[in-house]
């Protein structure tokens, strides 16, 4: 039977996909073919050397390269293909435990814990530990836990080791953790690997069996192995079982979670005889983008040199952009999508990169103006963000409308979701009386609240607490701008205090709160006569559960979360330092932790087939409290590979003027204040909305009527995305 992947392949590609009777390991750049010859490799087994199918495994990083190597397979080897082992290293160790769990103290039904599951357990750990959350919040002792359980470290061992305070605490939780673990006899996301780990080391007729089972074990993107799933790899490999390994150290970025490049640099010294293949073909971009990510990778000492080159046709450079104030970089990214998409390239073959997940919003928030379809894949949408939720729920409380709003039930269920958020000690059975009550007296949950009856005096008194807050928060609106006036609501209720504590992700997520003041501030440049209630208003559209049903939509991802994709085109966007790289890389990590940015980077820009974009802005950052600098491994692209850059069309720049507001903080309502002068009955040509006609002007502010899928928008005339036409 003829192998039509076997006869696409290169000379090397071809050795590395049929060395069978030797173990081999294929080192190669991104774009090299690793991954397709991982499956012309399994085709060739299954077709040309008989092996069985289910006799073959293969391991991917995530579920979607799993079920995508599934389907690409479906098509070479029909049914047979659903027999082939392909999952991730975690629904593997599933598959192992519960044929024998049992051997090692579990049932073969364990239940598995996600992270709410687990946050489950600690409550009541916390309530005999007396750990308040907002001392050491649930995501802090979670992380901790799992740091211990994959440094091997038991609870008694982590009780001795701990020297302060909150370390001892940690310990003391950790071992409550355990305890109720084990009597529930269930395992979480770290408990998978290690005790699947275990089931294999201690259990040596379980070890045979898998071992016994497997021919031919594979292994994408084995850069980022880490020592716990190299463990695993090696106990499934038997005396007759031959391993693949393929991955890039270059593309090594999950060092921070515990992959080590060591394991793949020292593979065939583990596995003899061993053959190494290198591959140096790309078949994925275009020369520039290929020879431009190749020399930012080379600024990284520690690594081992390569040369990749490509002969695919296209010459098209990288094309950079600077924003000179937020709006323009998701202004100028939505018009090339149009632009493209017009010139008939699907959505799908397009993808926005960040570096990190608040980067989405301003994309998002475009998109849904100018109705292009998006998926944010890997992630939750902006909007729908727990902490974005709660500030808006605080803002929404403060729009006063319990007077004026028939809808009593939305009130409540503002008021349920922030009452206790942060804590406030009002219990669900407090609650559940309010809800009661609420019912009988036909008022609203807050109405309830500043009168409620039949309470212990401590109850009545966190109620009061409760609404003087709220009360509070709705007479100081007028003090502040809006978007200052998001920082006032956030201090005062804690919020920010309570983030502040989570050490696991509460600096993501006032990260992202501060991207939501950003927001405010770009819609009062907008829209200078908005008001909180129109902003909320608004805000409703993207808040809407309602996703697209449609396949071809413009992907949104993290870097991280790009590995081992392709597209057509690339927008790698915030491309700023603080950002990319990170702050964190910036302040404190050293070479280190640049050195692993810059892998990132290597990956990202590797994503791109025939076009990449790469764009900042230099607008004022709330999350820097300074104006933004474009990364500092702008420098290392050269400028051989580099496309003139584009420059939004502003005839001048208007100066922008950087007010103080109440709170101390620069406020930017004073930006953009250069007039165009703009008559009633003027057409208008707006970079993202298209051509318009002036309804109205009312001092800065042009009432104007869009095309139909548009409609009627309130803008600020001076705008530099609004010219006459
Ligand atoms: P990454 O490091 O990003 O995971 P990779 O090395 O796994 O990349 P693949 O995704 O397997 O690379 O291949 C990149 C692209 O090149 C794919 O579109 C693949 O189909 C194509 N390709 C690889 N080898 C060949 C070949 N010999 N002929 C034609 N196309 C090829
Ligand atoms: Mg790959």
């Amino acid at each position: 039977m003829s192998n039509s992947i076997l006869d696409t392949l290169n000379e090397n590609q071809r050795t590395a996909a049929t060395t069978i009777n030797e173990h081999v390991r294929i080192i190669a750049g991104a774009g090299s073919g690793k991954t397709r010859v991982l499956m012309a490799r399994i085709v060739y087994l299954v077709q040309d050397c008989g092996i069985l199918p289910n006799r073959i495994l293969a391991i991917t990083f995530t579920n979607k390269a799993a079920n995508e190597m599934k389907t690409r397979l479906t098509a070479q080897l029909g049914s047979m293909a659903s027999v082939v082992r392909i999952s991730t290293i975690h629904s593997l160790c599933v598959r192992m435990l519960r044929e024998d769990a049992d051997l090692i103290g579990y049932p073969k039904t364990f239940a598995i814990m996600d992270p709410e599951d687990q946050k489950a357990i600690l409550k009541p750990i916390y309530k005999t530990l007396e750990v308040d959350k907002t001392t050491i919040s649930y995501n802090r002792a979670l992380g901790a836990i799992s740091a211990y359980k994959t440094n091997y470290i038991d609870p008694q061992m982590a009780g001795n080791m701990a020297m302060d305070d909150v370390s001892i605490t940690l310990a003391k939780i950790y071992a409550g953790y355990e305890k109720r673990r084990n009597e529930m006899k269930a395992m979480d996301f770290d408990d998978l690997l290690l005790e699947g780990h275990r089931l294999l080391n201690s259990v040596s007729s379980v070890r045979e069996k898998w071992q016994n089972r497997l021919d031919y074990i594979h292994v994408d993107e084995f850069q980022d192995v880490d020592p716990i799933q190299y463990g695993i790899i090696k106990l499934l490999t038997g005396k007759n079982t031959h391993l693949c390994v393929v991955g890039d150290p270059d593309q090594t970025i999950y060092t921070w979670r515990g992959a080590s490049v060591d394991i793949i640099l020292k593979f065939n010294k583990d596995f003899e005889p061993c053959k190494t293949v290198i591959l140096n073909e790309n078949y994925r971009s275009t020369q520039p983008i290929l020879d431009a990510s190749n020399a930012v990778i080379k600024y990284n000492k520690e690594r081992i040199d390569k040369d990749l080159y490509t002969k695919l046709p296209g010459d098209e450079k990288i094309t950079m952009f600077e924003g000179k104030e937020d709006s323009e970089e998701p202004i100028f990214v939505a018009r090339q999508i149009n632009e493209k998409h017009k010139k008939g390239l699907e959505y799908k073959d397009m993808a926005i990169l960040y570096r990190s997940n608040y980067s989405s919003r301003a994309f998002e928030r475009i998109f849904k103006s100018v109705g292009i379809p998006y998926v944010i894949y890997g992630g939750i949408r902006f909007y729908e963000r727990q902490e974005i939720k709660d500030a808006l729920c605080y803002l929404r409380l403060c729009t006063n409308r319990s007077e004026e709003d028939p809808d009593q039930m939305a009130l409540d269920l503002d008021v349920l979701r922030v009452i206790n958020v942060p804590r406030r000690g009002i219990g669900a059975r407090t609650i559940e009386n309010l809800q009661r009550q609420a019912a009988e007296r036909h008022m609203n949950l807050y109405d309830v609240m500043k009168d409620p009856i039949g309470l212990s005096t401590a109850v009545t008194k966190k109620c009061e607490m409760f609404v003087d807050l709220i009360e509070d928060l709705r007479e100081n609106r007028e003090h502040y701008t809006l978007e200052d006036f998001l920082d006032y609501v956030l201090d005062t209720t804690g919020y920010i205090s309570m983030l502040k504590e989570d050490r696991e992700s509460g600096q993501d997520r006032i990260d992202n709160l501060k991207e939501l003041k950003e927001d405010i501030a770009q819609s009062m440049i907008e829209d200078p006569e908005m008001t909180l209630e129109s902003y909320l208003q608004d805000i409703a559209l993207f808040t809407d559960k309602t996703q697209e049903t449609s396949e071809n939509t413009v992907s949104l991802m993290t870097v991280h979360a790009a590995k081992g994709l392709e597209f057509d085109t690339v927008f790698l966007v915030n491309f700023n330092d603080g950002v990319f790289p990170s702050s964190r890389a910036c302040d404190e990590g050293g070479m280190k932790a640049l050195e692993e940015e810059r892998r990132l980077l290597y990956v990202a820009m590797t994503r791109a087939k025939k076009t990449l974009y790469i764009s900042w802005n230099t607008g004022f950052s709330y999350m820097q409290d300074a104006f933004k600098t474009p990364s500092r491994f702008r420098a290392e692209i050269p400028m051989e590979y580099i496309e003139q850059e584009e420059k939004e069309e502003a005839p001048e720049q208007p100066k922008v003027v950087v007010s103080q507001s109440l709170t101390g903080r620069p406020s930017k309502l004073g930006a953009n204040k250069k007039k165009i002068r703009l008559r009633k009955g003027d057409a208008v040509e707006h970079t993202i909305y298209g051509q318009g006609v002036v309804l109205e002007i009312r001092g800065d502010v042009a009432t104007i009527a869009f095309g139909h899928t548009i409609g009627v928008k309130k803008l600020n005339a001076s705008h530099p995305s609004l010219k006459k036409a």
